[in-house]
């Protein structure tokens, strides 16, 4: 946890530094020019950034540390219906994408805020 002067130390160095309010994966990182970049993990891209007051007073800046974001996440089998009811449930809630296979017929959540990966796939068909 740190303010916003070891934030900027920490981009000097070329670090890519995140506040906890930050949306999961989101991070901001020093580009060309000695101009500040802020990387929007959904849009998959960074774009300049101008500060906020609110980022200017935060104290709960931190390094952003890439791995630990993927591996947090954990795979889980269960039948369309439950990953339906489930997605309803993380609606507005959390961000999630869905994916279907018609293919396979199959159904498959993830969802940043549960850090969950919920599919209807079968574990044989991943295994193929
Ligand atoms: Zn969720």
């Amino acid at each position: 946890m740190s303010d916003f002067k070891q934030a900027i130390k920490w981009i000097k160095q070329g670090q890519k530094v995140r506040g906890k309010f930050y949306v999961s994966g989101d991070y901001v990182y020093l580009g060309n020019n000695d101009q500040i970049f802020y990387w929007d993990s959904k849009e998959g891209k960074g774009s300049w950034l101008q500060f906020t007051l609110t980022e200017i007073e935060a104290t709960d800046w931190e390094i952003y540390e890439e791995e630990s974001k993927m591996t947090e996440f954990k795979l889980f089998f269960y039948s369309q219906e439950e990953i339906k009811k489930q997605i309803e449930f993380c609606e507005g809630k959390h961000i999630q994408q869905v994916a279907y296979s018609s293919y396979h017929d199959a159904l498959t959540q993830i969802c940043f805020g549960c850090k969950k990966i919920r599919t209807s796939l079968k574990k044989e068909d991943l295994k193929k």
